[in-house]
């Protein structure tokens, strides 16, 4: 039987007893609810969303969403193939028919500085034709290779055929509601609505409780756990942007979207964006505490791209020389470019973890979507008692 949609904060929750609660309905949260109900549907569930899905606020609206098997460590590609192989066939894997495009198989061309790497130098007139020789400093990259196998992902149209597929199967979903934890068993929801401001208010609050609760707030999910349950997560953050390279004529086009593989050099990907490019650029260290998001100053004109960013853009232009483009939208303020605070776990990887015993966290930090796919998969067959993996079949 399908579950309810609570969407309006005049829909009044009849249940406040649940075997189960998710609290954030991002991508993990959406794609964990989906394999609980698949598998352990004697639970009830309800998901505690803040906004709506996909929500505007978090990771996976912002996530690159790139899937490159040659950053997987071997111990992982298995999981790895499962979670992109999943991602690719969401409408039979979810029972939902969407026309939403989940994985984009781009292709990823590798810039190598090494010339002992397999590939060897690119053949020229591709080099020529896609424009390549102006976007790197070809010299600089002795060696290159495609994978075929490269893709990226829309982790939101991903988490929209969990969202359905949960329904479904009978999850209770509670968009526009504050999570607050009072307490190992009990949360607090807040029901926002937008007043005549247009500002987002709290018009009423409501009690739930549950046997177990399950956080999945991305870089809230520390701070959840501590003030819900007193418990420490190892858990860092960073604020990680993603500017990009608007129109530009070096750009090839067809049908007027950018016709270039995913371009990996430095620790950089270059994905297309419709007209232009997203830069993804390698991972800036942890943030401290209490760390407020600021623009850099670039010859005493305010930019939206944080300094640390920038002077990573600065080091490597002589590489890269797409870096130094006019078409670069280094925005003016940091609400001008795409970003989203992220979770830095002590490997790196996507992980879940028990720090009480009614308490579950789960987190995607900066692994892939794949990855993260696998560890909701794993944390539901968990919570069902189960020994199998279909990664280990
Ligand atoms: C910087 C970065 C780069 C990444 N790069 C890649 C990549 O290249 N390739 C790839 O495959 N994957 C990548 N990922 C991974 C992927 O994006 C994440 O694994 C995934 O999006 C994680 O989603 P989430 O559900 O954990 O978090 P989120 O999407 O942040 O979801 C948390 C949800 O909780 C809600 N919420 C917050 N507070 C409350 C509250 N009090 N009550 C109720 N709800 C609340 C928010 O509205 C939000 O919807 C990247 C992730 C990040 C952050």
């Amino acid at each position: 039987m399908s579950g309810l949609v609570i969407n309006r904060a005049d829909i009044v929750l009849k249940k406040t007893s649940y075997d189960m609660a998710i609290v954030g309905g991002g991508f993990l949260g959406l794609s964990l609810a989906f394999y609980l109900r698949k598998l352990l549907p004697e639970a009830s569930l309800l998901l505690i969303e803040e906004e709506g899905i996909p929500s505007e606020q978090g990771m996976t609206h912002v996530s690159p969403g790139i899937l490159d098997i040659s950053q997987v460590a071997s111990k992982d590609k298995a999981k790895f193939a499962w979670g992109c192989k999943t991602l690719s066939h969401l409408v039979q894997e979810t029972g939902i028919q969407r026309s939403d495009r989940v994985v984009f198989k781009s292709g990823i061309r590798h810039f190598v500085k090494d010339n002992w790497v397999k590939g060897q130098a690119m053949p020229l007139d591709e080099t020529k034709d896609k424009g390549f020789d102006q976007m790197l400093a070809l010299s600089q990259f002795p060696s290159s290779f495609y994978d075929a196998t490269g893709a990226y992902a829309s982790a939101e149209a991903a988490s929209l055929y969990y969202g359905y597929g949960a329904v479904k199967l009978g999850l209770d979903l509670m968009l526009n509601a504050r999570a607050e934890p009072i307490g190992e068993h009990k949360l607090r929801l807040k029901r926002l609505e937008y007043n005549r401001f247009m500002q987002r208010v709290v018009v009423k609050e409501e009690m739930v409780q549950a046997e177990t609760v399950i956080v999945a707030l991305g870089a809230k999910t520390a701070d959840f756990v501590e003030e819900g349950w007193g418990e420490l997560l190892p858990y860092k953050q960073v604020y990680s942007q993603y500017p990009r390279i608007e129109v530009d004529k070096r750009l090839p086009l067809k049908e007027g979207k950018v016709d270039l593989p995913i371009m990996a050099a430095r620790g950089f990907y270059f994905r297309p964006q419709g007209e232009g490019l997203l830069i993804i650029p390698p991972p800036l260290p942890a943030d401290p505490k209490g760390y407020k998001p600021e623009g850099a100053n670039l010859l005493g004109v305010r930019v939206g791209v944080r300094r640390e960013l920038l002077e990573l853009f600065l080091e490597a232009m002589p590489d890269l020389s797409l870096l130094g483009w006019e078409s670069l939208n280094l925005g003016k303020t940091v609400a001008n470019i795409r970003a989203a605070w992220d979770v830095i776990t002590p490997n790196g990887e996507a992980e879940w973890r028990n720090p009480s015993e009614n308490c579950f966290a789960l987190v995607g930090a900066q692994a892939s979507l794949a990855h993260a796919l696998a560890k909701a998969y794993d944390l539901a067959a968990h919570l069902a008692k189960l020994n199998t993996r279909p990664w280990s079949n």
